[in-house]
């Protein structure tokens, strides 16, 4: 079975799924089922640019579309990290090329994920927000420039609130 939405059907979602399952080689019972729209998972990892060894953004979102999602924010953790503009371009074409599903890319807070140099952050709004994923931006006047930043473009930080120096030992 593909993955094609039927857009003839407009918002009669059923009518669509029913056309889609006609017209593909599924055989079984749907008796029973429930039909849910398609799940968005705002925190996934697809690894590329960079690590494409561990996960592509073809093999990633192949994977989102078998499970229901039809919507996937990867985060920035990739080489090179998406913080200034010619990176996230880099990201986008893979994405455009490659992904069978809405793939949304999170941009970076700070420089390489290092936070001592915000991100270029006017220059990211493709991106769906800011985050540093792992890495939680240590300083507080860091954290709250990049804050007002993200709130004068609409985008939103979405964070690791974590204190590295507790992180393991505890306080
Ligand atoms: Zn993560």
């Amino acid at each position: 079975m593909d993955f094609t939405f039927v857009k003839a059907y407009g918002t009669d979602y059923v009518g669509g799924i029913r056309a889609a399952l006609a017209a593909s080689s599924f055989s079984g019972n749907t008796d029973g089922l429930t039909v849910f729209p398609g799940f968005c998972d705002v925190h996934v990892h697809f690894r590329e640019p960079g690590f494409s060894y561990k996960e592509t953004i073809r093999t990633g979102s192949l994977a989102a579309a078998a499970g229901g999602y039809t919507a996937v924010c990867p985060m920035p953790n990739l080489n090179p990290v998406p913080d200034f503009r010619e990176h996230l371009d880099e990201e986008l074409a893979i994405i455009r090329r490659d992904a069978v599903v809405g793939v949304f890319p999170y941009a970076a807070v700070t420089v390489d994920e290092k936070g001592a140099v915000l991100s270029d952050m006017e220059h990211l709004t493709d991106a769906v927000a800011f985050s540093d994923d792992g890495h939680g931006v240590q300083s507080d006047a860091m954290m709250r420039e990049a804050m007002v930043r993200a709130k004068a473009l609409g985008k939103m930080i979405v964070a690791h609130c974590e204190v590295s120096g507790a992180r393991w030992s505890g306080i």
